[in-house]
């Protein structure tokens, strides 16, 4: 129970943090010295020059396509390393390359940095290898975010990130801006698949597993990159759903929900962060002092670099209109703690910075600042020693363990949502494929592959499997039938399908989105489109059993039909080894253990999320999504019993342990994910229903049982109080394990 006047533990909190484990890159003290002897010989356009981010196409002739091969442009590349001095170079223009053509683009830009500039600063080449090495031909590409969270894996989220930086790395690109942080309560939105969901426990762990694989513990060992946490902060809750639209989030919101997964980043080492497109609560992300200095220097310690968005300082003035000039938006982007503009097509940021710091707009103490940090990430990064891609590498990039563990992580991120004893499927059945997403490798991916918005089906990696070659690669073709049905909005031929079906014992049904990627995802309505629907629904009426695949970027709304479903199996963006993955799920070669990192909603505004406030179960509200948050089936039961708590009061320097047997009671071998929920009973801030703060994945063969503990300390017991700080509260809570409950005391 609450105590009357509640305790602010502020002090002891701080005292908890500075002591934990904290694996934040702080710059050495040698990096301190070699930097500022290095900052002391430049020159004011070459550290403006530091700041300036532009991207491959401002330095290329022609464009990569299908049909013509990309070229860099010769003079105006050196121009950018010669005249303007730039730091660092990005993107793809237009498609992946192979690593080869990776190794000259990368071998020509530094050669220009190193050999034939004064100083030989390294330019700092950086991408969106958003689920593995997005950018580059044939490289291993994982199931997306949203996905890797529905693993609920920390092992498997710490290897993609390992091999995600091992492909990177040898496309010779040592800068990954990855991962997303966002945490996703906004299910609307175009970028909910790029985080890994609404969970501030969960999205930290997965997040700081995937940042430890790939940074280890010195981002100069040849096989690691630089992270990028993005999209700091708040991007992600956009009030109407849409892409870089404003988001209106109060400061108590921001300290509980938006600002713990990036100090959960920090915390694990990520030198570079990025910023949120768009604003929050009428600043935008790239003018805001408070959370890019005060917030995230004083308070949350973070010393690597801070780098703007696609053109976003621009757009202070060409868009937000808080500057009145393009020149005054470089000025209150660099005020306001951006270190690097990802300017990205011209020069503008240089000339005006440097207009700037001439009149002392903007100190120089401030471009100082910011070049000291670039300067030593590049450092920490080993690119002084060698900017140079390792062509050693390159011989195991995308190698046959690296497939494997792909096809391991995928299986273990579909979710098994329904099952009225369809599924396994025989081997032996007469199986009809339908639906827009049962033969295409793009919606299994996503945006971010291959191209931006991934949706160049014909570029995709022939030899891999759609869901539709996988399920006949298992049963032979000639027991599989596939009818088009739909397209993603249009009727095809759904009357040949349903009449397939009768002839057909089951029906496996492939619905969901196309791929897409930022604003041109947006949609306005979370219902899945009616062509899809009716398809679904005139399946249904035929009697036969119908499975219901989802391959979606966001919980797109179902409830129409998911009564006629017999089962239902939801995808997601499950990667490049997703087809076989769902595959073997639904034969029975795998049995399912992926959990939801997301509430699917039942309604298109029946957003409540699993960690909902009394006042939204209150009355006639309730929660009642589709299904639930950690929410999903196996083929095996799994029995909780016997939760023990090592003591049923904890004080405020203690600990407590809670314990819980699991026991597979099923018939198949299975993985488990066994989640614990803390619940605060009352507070002086209304408490949420229950909040994640520790879940183990266990296997177990039939018959087998497995004693979990976990360990809760004050600080898994506190939240953001009246007073906008962390506090604790003494009182009670309780505890669930599965189906199984306890209470506890916080004392003084
Ligand atoms: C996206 C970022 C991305 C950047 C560079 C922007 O449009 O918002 O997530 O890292 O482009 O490609």
């Amino acid at each position: 129970m609450k105590l009357s006047s509640y305790t602010s533990f502020t002090i002891l909190w701080l005292l908890l943090i500075t002591t934990s484990s904290f694996s934040q890159i702080y710059t050495t003290a040698k990096v301190d010295e070699q930097v500022k002897e290095l900052l002391s010989k430049m020159t004011l356009e070459e550290k403006v020059g530091q700041m300036t981010q532009v991207t491959i196409q401002a330095v290329s002739k022609v464009q990569g396509t299908k049909d013509q091969k990309h070229q860099l442009d010769k003079t105006k590349l050196e121009d950018a390393i010669k005249k303007y001095h730039v730091g660092s170079i990005l993107n793809v223009y237009d498609m992946m390359n192979s690593v080869e053509y990776w190794h000259e683009i990368i071998n020509k830009i530094e050669n220009i940095a190193t050999k034939e500039t004064r100083l030989g600063i390294p330019v700092l080449y950086g991408i969106d290898a958003i689920h593995g090495a997005t950018y580059t031909k044939g490289s291993t590409l994982f199931p997306q975010a949203i996905s890797l969270a529905a693993t609920w894996n920390t092992e498997l989220a710490k290897r993609s990130g390992e091999i995600t930086a091992f492909e990177t790395r040898a496309s010779g690109i040592p800068w990954n801006f990855y991962p997303v942080m966002d945490i996703g309560r906004q299910p609307l939105w175009s970028r909910l698949w790029e985080t890994y969901g609404e969970d501030v426990y969960l999205a930290s762990q997965i997040g700081s597993s995937y940042i430890n694989g790939a940074q280890g513990d010195d981002i100069s060992a040849k096989d690691k990159v630089a992270t990028c946490l993005k999209h700091y902060v708040g991007y992600s809750f956009p009030i109407n759903g849409l892409d870089r639209t404003p988001a209106w989030i109060s400061e108590r919101m921001m300290r509980e929900y938006f600002l713990p997964t990036f100090e959960a980043g920090i915390n694990a080492g990520a030198p570079t962060i990025m910023v949120n497109s768009a604003e929050v609560n009428g600043i935008p992300g790239h003018a805001n002092y408070h959370l890019l200095t005060e917030v995230l220097r004083n308070e949350m310690n973070f010393k690597g670099f801070v780098v703007s968005d696609w053109e976003d300082i621009i757009r202070l003035y060409t868009r937000d209109r808080v500057a009145s000039s393009p020149k005054e938006a470089v000025k209150l982007a660099v005020m306001a703690g951006v270190d690097m503009s990802m300017v990205p097509y011209d020069f503008s940021f240089y000339n005006y910075l440097l207009e700037l710091a001439k009149t002392n707009e903007v100190p120089m103490w401030r471009i100082d600042e910011a070049v000291s940090r670039i300067l030593a990430v590049k450092m920490q990064l080993g690119l002084f020693e060698n900017p140079y891609p390792e062509n050693e590498l390159q011989k195991d990039f995308a190698n046959k363990t690296f497939t494997d563990d792909n096809l391991k992580t995928a299986q273990e991120a579909v979710i098994l949502a329904k099952n009225n004893n369809v599924l396994p499927l025989s081997k032996t059945a007469k199986v009809l494929v339908t639906g827009p997403t049962a033969n295409l490798l793009s919606v299994m991916n996503g945006g971010w592959t291959i191209t931006w918005q991934g949706n160049e089906e014909t570029l995709y990696p022939q030899e891999k499997n759609t869901l539709l070659e996988a399920i006949q690669n298992k049963l032979g073709k000639k027991n599989v039938n596939y009818v088009e049905g739909c397209s993603f909005d249009k009727d095809i031929n759904t009357s040949k399908a349903v009449f397939e079906a009768m002839n057909s014992d089951v029906v496996v049904l492939c619905l969901g989105e196309a791929p897409y990627c930022e604003t041109p995802g947006n949609i306005f309505d979370l219902t899945l489109n009616d062509a899809q629907l009716n398809l679904a629904a005139e399946l249904a009426e035929t009697g036969k059993p119908v499975v219901l695949v989802m391959l979606e970027g966001r919980p797109r709304v179902i409830n129409k039909i998911e009564p006629q479903m017999n089962a239902v199996v939801l995808g997601f963006l499950p990667g490049m080894e997703g087809g076989n993955a769902i595959a073997d799920i639904l034969f029975g070669d795998i049995n399912p253990s992926g959990k939801l990192p997301v509430t699917y909603p039942r309604s298109p505004n029946g957003i409540t999320l699993y960690d909902y406030k009394p006042l939204e179960a209150f009355d006639s509200n309730k929660y009642d999504p589709q299904w639930s948050f950690g929410y999903g089936l196996s083929y095996t039961t799994f029995e909780y019993s016997n939760l023990v708590l090592s003591s049923n009061k904890i004080d405020l320097s203690g600990t407590i342990e809670v314990s819980a047997v699991v026991k597979n009671t099923g018939a198949f071998e299975g993985k488990e994910v066994v989640q614990l929920y803390v619940s605060d009973l009352y507070g002086s801030i209304s408490r949420p229903n229950k909040q994640l703060k520790g879940f183990e994945k266990i296997n177990l063969k039939p018959g087998e049982g497995k004693t979990v503990t976990f360990k809760l300390t004050p600080a898994d017991l506190s939240f953001i109080g009246l007073e906008k700080k962390r506090i604790t509260e003494p009182g009670d809570f309780d505890v669930m394990i599965g189906n199984l409950k306890g209470t506890f005391t916080l004392t003084k």
